[in-house]
């Protein structure tokens, strides 16, 4: 009886993970389907604790106290701009899970208690605790990089690749040793070892630029981790999760990769992504800026026929998100016809600007993908750029030199007129100089993003 209820909440578990995952592909639908997956957790969670293997509950009780204690914070204070390095650390936490249930079922096999190890089991624990253990000291390394405790460039040593690919070799040879013979602990342990350092190893030569793709690829390890746990336990909802993860990951990954116009194997093996060097960036340090005010912006956007709205990381900064909308709805109000322009990178992870303009109740029809909108910036009376920079730099287009050279950017530049919204002139993500600010149509309106959009709207009114 218990055995089906297991079973039975497992299932539930199962489908409400599937469609919280489906339900994320539509950013006005994203926080339904992380309702679903936390429902679905929670299913998975009673349906473990009716579990009859489970002799003693104050362990669980502690755990689940300790989990509630560090997950509420984290998922309530850190803000959305710190996303990347937030799931970096639960990635290592949820790594490390992997890595204790694979070291202690081993270790209890070898001793008599539970289950005997036989080949596939003996297979499964190995590649959990591999996968695991290279996953844990690889996603601390990506937060250190992300939350700047560690150097963000690439640290890398002559080579490199071949250590490291020596490392994985080695590691993979102590693998089979243990699965065609599981009573070698030194074997295990060492590979146990080995997969940690090699987990650094794999990630000080990335720069901080591709870490968010580096932290995608950890999801994906750790996902794989998780499904082979639930192999080596028997464990259905751990494999369906495991698995689901596991390939969202990866091909979250390569899409970012993508988007980024960066292949693959040269994210993981190009030590890229530490920014240019800083010659680059205060290269148009002398070169003209125009500045504009609140006003003379608001009669530009007031009289405009046709508007493209671009957001950026610098919106998410300043939770402009509801001005923005506020301001759209103003000039379509005068006539003016108002669209959002998405790059697939703008901010800090995947879906950054949809999911905050959703919050704002930005029609998402108004929403328009890159490749949808680029052909429309020559017949835009004002591009609005909103605390974007990489991602509208046009060096992308045409500075072979550029750091970000061929990576896919919105047409900005070819607009009629631009206004940028940004405090300064400091950099984006990258690094680098981004002449779009030193363009004739283009003026900039200093300040805060928040604070501007808020004058605009009181500006437009008055106009
Ligand atoms: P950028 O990081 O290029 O630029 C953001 C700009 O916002 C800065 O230049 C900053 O200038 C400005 N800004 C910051 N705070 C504010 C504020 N409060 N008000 C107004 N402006 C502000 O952002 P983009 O979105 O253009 O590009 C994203 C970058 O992140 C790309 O390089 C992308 O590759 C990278 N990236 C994105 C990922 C994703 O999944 N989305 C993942 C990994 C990397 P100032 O300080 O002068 O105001």
């Amino acid at each position: 009886m218990r055995d089906n209820l297991t079973q039975l909440s497992y299932v539930v578990a199962a489908v409400l993970f599937i469609l919280g995952l489906r339900s994320l592909t539509r950013p006005d639908k994203a926080r339904q389907g992380m309702q679903l997956a936390a429902v679905g957790m929670l299913f998975a969670i009673c349906g473990t604790l009716i579990n009859h293997e489970i002799v003693d509950y104050r362990w669980i009780a502690g755990g689940l106290v300790l989990g509630a204690i560090i997950g509420y914070p984290l998922g309530m204070w850190v803000p959305t701009t710190a996303l990347p390095q937030r799931i970096a650390m639960s990635l290592s936490f949820g790594a490390l899970a992997s890595v204790l249930v694979g070291v202690s079922e081993y270790y209890n096999a070898l001793h008599g208690v539970g289950e005997a190890i036989g080949t596939a089991r003996m297979a499964a624990l190995g590649f959990e605790v591999l996968l695991g253990s290279l996953t844990v000291t690889g996603a601390l390394i990506a937060f250190g990089k992300l939350q700047e405790i560690l150097p963000g460039r690439p640290l890398t040593f002559p080579g490199q690749n071949l250590a490291n690919g020596l490392l994985f070799l080695i590691a993979f040879v102590l693998l089979v040793l243990v699965i065609l013979d599981p009573t070698r602990t030194t074997a295990f342990y060492s590979m146990v070892g080995l997969a940690a350092v090699l987990g650094v190893l794999m990630v000080i030569p990335i720069g901080g630029a591709d870490m968010p793709v580096v932290v995608a690829l950890l999801n994906s390890y750790c996902g794989l981790a998780a499904a082979a746990t639930g192999f080596a336990l028997g464990n259905s909802i751990l494999i369906i999760s495991g698995s689901l993860d596991g390939a969202s990951g990866f091909l979250l990954s390569i899409l970012m990769s993508k988007a980024m116009n960066r292949s693959f194997s040269n994210v993981l093996f190009g030590a890229f992504g530490g920014g240019a060097p800083a010659a680059a960036v205060g290269a148009g340090g002398a070169l003209p800026v125009r500045a504009i005010s609140a006003e003379d912006a608001a009669i530009q956007l007031a009289y405009a026929s046709r508007v493209i709205i671009v957001p950026g990381y610098g919106m998410a900064v300043a939770q402009a998100q509801h001005q923005v909308r506020e301001l759209a709805e103003l000039i379509e109000k005068r006539g003016g016809e108002v669209k959002y322009a998405i790059h697939p990178v703008a901010g800090r992870m995947p879906g950054h600007m949809n999911v905050l303009l959703a919050e704002a109740n930005v029609p998402y029809d108004r929403l328009y993908d890159m490749d949808e909108i680029n052909g429309e910036f020559p017949q835009t009376d004002v591009a609005l750029v909103i605390g974007a920079n990489d991602v509208v730099n046009p060096a992308a287009r045409e500075d072979k030199s550029s750091p970000i050279y061929g990576m896919p950017i919105l047409d900005v530049d070819r607009a009629k007129t631009v206004i940028v919204l940004k405090r300064g002139m400091a950099a984006g993500f990258a690094g680098i100089e981004n002449m779009l600010f030193h363009a004739p149509a283009t003026s900039m309106l200093f300040g805060d993003a928040k604070a501007s959009l808020s004058k605009l709207v009181s500006e437009v009114k008055a106009a």
